[in-house]
């Protein structure tokens, strides 16, 4: 397992323009659609390393003089789900880009109460004991959603 946590003063511009190098690729590659309306929600989304709200996304488009109504932005974070591109964060009913998107990968989630940055986890341990748990009482899965709150280390050094 890497450690994907954000470093504290990072070039952040860096971490959009690969998320958005990326992602244009992967739909080039996959024969999609990475219209200008999905770049620019993808971008939104990567505001930061904090999952976005859909109706903050909503005002940044109009912010940028685009009529946008709700089902604009629903539609073009389906498809940016659907991409694995980003991920949705249940718990805050919001949206966060994923790092590496391309390869198919559990998520599991730490999620600063203090500061709102949400860390992806791609452990497969985890997920081997879900399914693990899950098949022993013969349950048979339809979504995992694992959000773990808590205080981030540099919220902690404090
Ligand atoms: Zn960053
Ligand atoms: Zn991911
Ligand atoms: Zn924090």
């Amino acid at each position: 397992m890497t450690d994907a946590r954000p470093k504290p003063h990072h070039n952040h511009r860096a971490c959009i323009a690969s998320a958005l190098n990326a992602a244009e690729k992967l739909c080039a590659g996959r024969g999609e659609q990475l219209t200008e309306l999905r770049r620019r929600v993808l971008e939104l989304v990567w505001a930061g390393h904090k999952p976005v709200g859909a109706y903050q996304i909503l005002n940044s488009l109009r912010e940028d003089g685009r009529s946008a109504a709700p089902p604009t932005v629903y539609r073009a974070l389906d498809f940016l789900l659907a991409q694995g591109l980003v991920h949705r964060v249940e718990s805050l009913n919001a949206f966060i880009g994923c790092p590496h998107p391309g390869e198919a990968h559990a998520t599991q989630f730490l999620i600063c109460k203090d500061c709102g940055t949400a860390v992806e986890l791609d452990d497969p341990g985890i997920d081997r004991a879900i399914d693990g748990s899950a098949a022993r009482l013969g349950f048979a899965i339809a979504a995992r959603t694992v959000e773990i709150s808590g205080t981030c280390a540099d919220c902690r050094a404090r």
